[in-house]
Order: C-alpha cells, then sequence, then structure tokens
C-alpha cells in the first residue's frame, strides 16, 4: 500500500504528459531500500521479493499512482534546448513521508515516454548501480540528495555501444523541479505557467516564501542560497557531479542525476572524469562559478514574474546573484575551516586552507585520505603518515607549524578536536575504482560487492577494520581515466 497525494500531476496538463510504465519481460529485485521505504511510510510489509521486483519495474501499477513525464528544457553544456523532458523517467506520485514531507517516487528507465527523442527509454545496469551507491553514499555523508529506493534487473537487454542487462532505479527526490523545467515555460513565454510552477515550489519547498511582498525574488535567493550550500559540501568532500546541466540542478537544493560523476582520488582542481565532458566545463573547482551561471539562467526565467520595472528587476536579480557569491564563499570556508579543525575565524584562515590545498596538488595527496590523516595528527599522532600522503612534501612541515599555531588558541581536548575532524572528513567515500570494480560484477551476475560496498559507505565518518579495502586509493593499475553515464 502506497498512500499517494500527486501534487504535480494536478498542475495544469501541459506540465507533463500521462504515460504508463512499459511492462519488462523478467523484472528481479537487486536491492530493495526497506529503510527508506520505512521512512517514506509505505506500507510493503506483505511484498515478497518478486512483487517488490513487478512493483519497482513498473509491471504492476500501485493503486493511487499518477504516472506521466515531467516537461522540461535545459541547457546542455551551455546550449539551450528547449525541450527535454523525461525521456526515460517516469514518476509514479508522491508520499508525505513520516516527517510530513512531500517526496516523489520516480522509476529510472522505465521505457519510452512523449519526451524519449531518440532515446530508448532504458537504463543499463552500470549506471543503476552507480546512482544507487552514489546517491546513498551522500545521503550518509550527511549531502542533500535524491535517494534511492529500489533497484531491479528487467531481464531484457539495452543497447549501448554493446548489448547491457537492463535495470531501473526507483529513485526519490523531495522533488524533480529542476532549473529546467522553469526555463521550459519561459522560452514559451508561458507567464501562467511560470507562476503556477513557481507557485507549487514556493507552496512545496519554500512555504515562509508566500506572503511576501515579491515571493519571486525570495524564491530565488532561497534556491541560490540552497545551492550555495549543496555545492560548496560537495567541494569539501571531492565531489565532482560531472554534468550541471540547468536540467540536472533541483530547485529543492538536493544533488540529482549521478551520470558521470566521481570523487577526487589525488586533489587536483582541475580534475575532470566525464568521458562526455571535453573541454573540462564541470572540472571540480569550476563547480561554484558553473552553479551561478545556472542561477543566472533560473534568475531570467523569473524576471517577468516579479513585481518592479524591469531594470528593477534585472538589478535585483543581479544583486542576488552576487550574493550567491558571498554566500557561497562563506559555506565553503565554514566548510575547510572545520576540516582543518578550526574553531572561530581569523584573517589567516583562507591562506591558510588555500596553501595546504595548493601543497596537495602539487603533493598529489589523495584528498580524503590526507584530510583523514590530519584528524590524527590533531589527537597527537606523529607527521610522518600524514606527509607520506604526498609525492614532494615540501613545504608542508612548514605549514603544519602555521596550523599548529593557529590550533593552539583552541582549548579542547586534543581527542575532541580529532573526533570533531573526523566527523567531518570521511574515511569512506564510493571511489571510482571501487564502483567500477562492482559494476563488473554485477554484469557478471555477483551482487555481493555491490551490497558490501553498500555497507561500507553507509557510515562514512567511521573506520571500520571490515571495510578497510573501500578506504583504499585505487593502485596504479585501477585508476580510472573516464566515467559514463
Ligand atoms: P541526462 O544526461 O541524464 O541529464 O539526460 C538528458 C536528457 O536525455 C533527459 O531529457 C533524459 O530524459 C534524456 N535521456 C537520457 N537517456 C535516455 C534514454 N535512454 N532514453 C530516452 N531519453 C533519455
Ligand atoms: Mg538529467
Ligand atoms: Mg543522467
Amino acid at each position: 500500500m502506497i498512500a499517494f497525494d500527486n501534487s504535480y500531476a494536478r498542475l495544469p496538463e501541459r506540465f507533463f504528459r500521462p504515460v504508463e510504465p512499459c511492462p519488462v519481460a523478467a523484472p528481479r529485485l537487486i536491492r530493495f531500500n526497506a529503510s527508506l521505504a520505512d521512512e517514506l511510510g509505505l506500507d510493503l510489509g506483505a511484498f515478497d521479493d518478486d512483487a517488490l521486483a513487478r512493483l519497482f519495474s513498473g509491471n504492476a501499477l500501485p493503486e493511487g499512482a499518477a504516472p506521466v513525464a515531467m516537461a522540461y528544457a535545459g541547457h546542455q553544456f551551455g546550449n539551450f534546448v528547449p525541450q527535454l523532458g523525461d525521456g526515460r523517467a517516469i514518476l509514479l506520485g508522491e508520499v508525505l513521508d513520516r516527517h510530513g514531507i512531500r517526496r516523489d517516487i520516480q522509476l529510472k528507465g522505465a521505457g519510452e515516454t512523449p519526451f524519449s527523442r531518440q532515446g530508448d527509454g532504458r537504463a543499463a545496469l552500470g549506471p543503476v548501480l552507480r546512482e544507487y551507491i552514489v546517491s546513498e553514499a551522500m545521503h550518509a555523508l550527511g549531502i542533500p540528495t535524491t535517494r534511492a529506493l529500489a533497484a531491479v534487473l528487467t531481464g531484457e537487454p539495452v543497447y549501448r555501444e554493446t548489448a547491457l542487462p537492463g535495470a531501473i532505479l526507483t529513485r526519490v527526490a523531495a522533488s524533480h523541479v529542476r532549473i529546467g523545467t522553469f526555463q521550459y515555460f519561459a522560452v514559451r513565454g508561458d507567464i501562467d505557467g511560470l507562476r503556477a510552477l513557481a507557485g507549487h515550489v514556493i507552496a512545496r519547498h519554500y512555504p515562509e516564501l508566500a506572503d511576501l511582498q515579491d515571493p519571486y525574488l525570495a524564491l530565488f535567493r532561497a534556491v541560490a542560497a540552497c545551492q550555495a550550500a549543496l555545492v560548496a559540501r560537495w567541494m569539501s568532500i571531492g565531489f565532482i557531479h560531472g554534468v550541471m546541466n540547468t536540467d540536472n540542478m533541483t530547485v529543492s537544493g538536493e544533488t540529482i542525476d549521478f551520470g558521470p560523476c566521481a570523487f577526487l582520488d589525488e586533489y587536483d582542481p582541475r580534475k575532470v572524469f566525464s568521458s562526455i565532458d571535453q573541454r573540462g566545463r564541470y572540472a571540480y573547482a569550476n563547480q561554484p562559478g558553473i552553479a551561478q551561471w545556472n542561477l543566472a539562467r533560473f534568475a531570467e526565467t523569473l524576471l517577468p514574474l516579479m513585481g518592479g520595472r524591469e531594470d528593477e528587476n534585472v538589478e535585483a536579480a543581479n544583486e542576488a546573484l552576487a550574493e550567491f557569491g558571498r554566500v557561497f564563499q562563506a559555506r565553503w570556508l565554514e566548510a575547510f575551516r572545520e576540516k582543518l579543525g578550526l574553531t572561530g575565524e581569523a584573517d589567516d584562515d583562507l591562506p591558510l586552507v588555500n596553501d595546504f590545498l595548493a601543497l596537495m596538488h602539487r603533493g598529489e595527496a589523495d584528498f580524503t585520505l590526507t584530510f583523514r590523516a590530519l584528524a590524527k595528527l590533531a589527537g597527537g599522532a606523529p607527521d610522518a603518515p600524514l606527509l607520506a600522503h604526498f609525492s614532494d612534501a615540501e613545504g608542508v612541515t612548514n605549514w603544519l607549524s602555521r596550523w599548529r599555531a593557529r590550533l593552539s588558541a583552541d582549548l579542547r581536548p586534543a581527542a575532541d578536536r580529532q573526533a570533531a575532524m573526523e566527523a567531518v572528513n570521511p574515511a569512506v567515500i564510493p571511489r571510482n575504482h571501487h564502483i567500477e570494480a562492482v559494476i563488473s560484477a554485477g554484469l557478471a551476475g555477483d551482487f555481493k560487492p555491490f551490497e558490501q560496498m553498500l555497507k561500507a559507505t553507509s557510515k562514512p565518518y567511521v573506520e571500520r577494520p571490515e571495510f578497510a579495502a573501500f578506504m583504499e586509493p585505487p593502485k596504479p593499475e585501477e585508476r580510472v581515466a573516464r566515467t559514463f553515464c
């Protein structure tokens, strides 16, 4: 039993296309996220694996579902496409979770929709496993994200470069409204549609703005603040989204679309993994600037709704965009202060952080393990294990003296400082080479490594000896050069 309440499907007809999932040959459950189902208040206790597989493949449509493909547009790598839409995703409906929060339940890979264009509406097993692992890992890391409720095999091949097993991911999101959803109505000059969409988003995500004088400017500022906080969190754990198109940026502030995403091993601000990002538009260090660019596109869609004269609206939007830069910088510095164990604020904190990052870059230091080692130093461990992460450690000892001088005003016991640093510097991230290994095993029909990796990444801030392998950076022959979506 799922108690659906489908507010998006009650919006005007042009917001979506009704479409039913296309049944698959032989649905087989890979994994069901029972704890998320519980959080959502889904009553699926009577469902065995086969019944769950039928449900999460779309073969058995649950009562109360109102399946639709959502309409949206978007800038893909800077080029505007006026109509994208859910080409392989079908929104089953919404539920109110145990906290009263409205959540979307969506099948990804459930067959063709009116927005499929040349695509087959399907998903291959590899990307489904990657999205499952990374989105759940992001959640465990404490970063706003869509979630994974289930993964099933379809029993049908999908054809990419080769034939691959087909799979379907059930995704849960605070909503699937993207910047591209606003662009869809803006490019059509559909002001009524824009107003209805903004009203839906405000009611759903920002109800405190509803009664303001100019709720649309306030909406913009609220989304910008959420995105500033989100991207700062990404940066703090070395996450590279990989495809920050405007249709892959939510207005809720959740991370969405885990296509060619990847985590840094050694620190390199210019790092790009995505095979489709030839020019490095979405490199690690470009992410805040791209978020701001995307938000500028969002602001443009809201201008016609704003109350003032056109020039006043533009000025207000520009000021709000500049505010994004300041908020991001503040959130970023906050996050990196915590990573270094710095309490309070000192004038030289920014150069202290940046100098450490520069040393890590030059010394090809592993982003995750180096911060984790620094936490141990804060607890009184010797320097050597930290220095061992640098291929070139010149200057690191010098930097450590500056860092220790900065810490000397902090009266916390060393063990408390270490614990605080370990609470923000993960030991386990879903590393690319481990994901690749999980996918290879899955393609051979073995999902034990997938289960094991989900366990390993579920408590990222704790070092557990049984999952030590998942803390290891890649050996030279294991390095992943490119990720694919
Ligand atoms: P993405 O790169 O995942 O953000 O997707 C960009 C657009 O391509 C969206 O409109 C998707 O719905 C569509 N798309 C991606 N893969 C497929 C597919 N296999 N079949 C149909 N549409 C797809
Ligand atoms: Mg997408
Ligand atoms: Mg995608």
